[in-house]
């Protein structure tokens, strides 16, 4: 069917190039660009003998456009999968348009220097990508990404309106150590360290960090403390379903996480700001991310699950309805089959879903789009294909 050159070369694109490789038929041929090539090449080594897809590997600095554009004309590929940070989005996107190539990533775009999650800055493409005919699918992870797709879903098929909607991310795994980050350390700190906000008639409302917290009984956990977070798809969603009231994200945290958190929080080793030290420029929270466990190594010693989804309130046919849908997803066996646990896989799954839907030509429109406005249905049929099941409940425990 087509080519994909994959940016990045971490704990989540590398769930997303095993899956592009089970996916032969779709993904004929993979690039996998990085700033570290021989992370790309152990991965082409460990994959190529057991897949039809053609992988080939390339060094490249996605904040230079000019080195984007050149890989990328020399390669062709159908689609961008950007995997690597979010600080890259723009550029990536800048290279995409430049050489007329549909893009696709898992996170939106942040400025290194403030940890504010908008999609302004990639909203801003929305005309140059609908003049250069080519598609921008944003959030293609779990969260954002199915999140938005099983939004899109309950919308289409369950309500004629939804007035609430609950993201609830449970990850009831156990790695062992009294701190570490499931995906890139700087990234999750700067997220979990920063206020929390909801949507609430068209207004966000500022809380401070953790400072509402719930407990939920999570099917496949258990009882579990989450805490409302601020999250990037409330913004998309809040515009682009019908009816919302309030919409909120809560994530669940064990209290040694926290603990911790809160204690480097206090001697300032989560700050973004520079310092000098012993004569050059430090970021703490970058050097903190150099002494914490790689994300990549806790998947051989994570047990448990994730349960991620989304409670949504409003009506159908006049008549008042409640209507639950999520994926559970088991740590060990997210390592058995790809070698990663499985924060990374609800992930990387989606991520090659979303290119699939472009490759494919399944989704197709000119213009930066979020994925809740596209058609849920061939999306959600594709996460039951590749490994993310979705279940239902019409009778959930609502949050307060
Ligand atoms: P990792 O840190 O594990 O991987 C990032 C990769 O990007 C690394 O291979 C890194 O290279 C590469 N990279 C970083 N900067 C550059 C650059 N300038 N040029 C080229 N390559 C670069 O992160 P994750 O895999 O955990 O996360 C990847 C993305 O997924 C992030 O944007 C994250 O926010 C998003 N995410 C989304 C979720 C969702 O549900 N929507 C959930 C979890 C993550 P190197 O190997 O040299 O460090």
């Amino acid at each position: 069917m087509g080519k994909c050159m994959i940016i990045g070369c971490g704990g989540v694109a590398s769930v997303a190039i095993h899956k592009c490789c089970q996916n032969s038929e779709v993904f004929e041929g993979i690039m996998i660009a990085s700033r570290t090539k021989s992370k790309c090449d152990a991965l082409k080594e460990k994959l190529q003998p057991t897949t039809k897809t053609v992988i080939e590997t390339a060094q490249v600095n996605a904040d230079n456009v000019d080195e984007l554009v050149a890989l990328i004309n020399s390669y062709k590929p159908d689609v961008v999968l950007n995997l690597a940070l979010p600080y890259q989005d723009l550029t990536i996107m800048d290279a995409c348009l430049a050489t007329k190539t549909h893009y696709v990533d898992t996170a939106n775009y942040e400025p290194l220097d403030t940890a504010k999650f908008e999609y302004k800055w990639q909203w801003a493409y929305r005309e140059r990508f609908e003049k250069a005919g080519i598609t921008a699918l944003l959030g293609s992870g779990f969260d954002p990404g199915v999140t938005g797709v099983f939004s899109a879903y309950a919308m289409k098929h369950q309500f004629d309106e939804i007035n609430y909607i609950d993201i609830l991310d449970c990850n009831g795994g156990d790695h062992g150590y009294p701190f570490a980050t499931n995906f890139n350390p700087e990234i999750n700190i700067r997220e979990v360290s920063a206020k929390g906000s909801y949507i609430e008639d068209g207004k966000w409302v500022e809380t401070e960090p953790m400072e509402i917290k719930r407990v939920y009984n999570f099917k496949g956990v258990g009882e579990k403390d989450m805490y409302l977070l601020h999250h990037e798809e409330l913004e998309s969603l809040a515009l682009n379903i019908k009816g919302i009231k309030r919409i909120r994200f809560f994530m669940t945290f064990g209290q040694s996480y926290l603990t911790h958190l809160k204690c480097l929080e206090n001697v300032g080793m989560t700050s973004i700001e520079p310092i000098m030290y012993e004569g050059r420029e430090i970021v703490p929270l970058q050097f903190l991310k150099a002494v914490l466990p790689d994300p990549a190594s806790l998947g051989p010693r994570t047990v448990g699950k994730t349960n991620i989804g989304c409670i949504f309130r409003g009506k159908k046919d006049g008549k008042d309805k409640n209507y639950y849908l999520y994926n559970i997803c088991d740590h060990q066996e997210c390592y058995k089959e790809v070698g990663s646990q499985a924060i990374s896989y609800t992930t990387g799954v989606p991520a090659m879903i979303g290119a699939m839907m472009i490759m494919t030509g399944t989704w197709k429109k000119a213009g930066v789009y979020n994925i809740e406005e596209f058609d849920p249905d061939p999306f959600m049929e594709a996460l039951n294909k590749w490994g993310l099941p979705w279940e239902e409940d019409f009778n959930p425990v609502l949050v307060d």
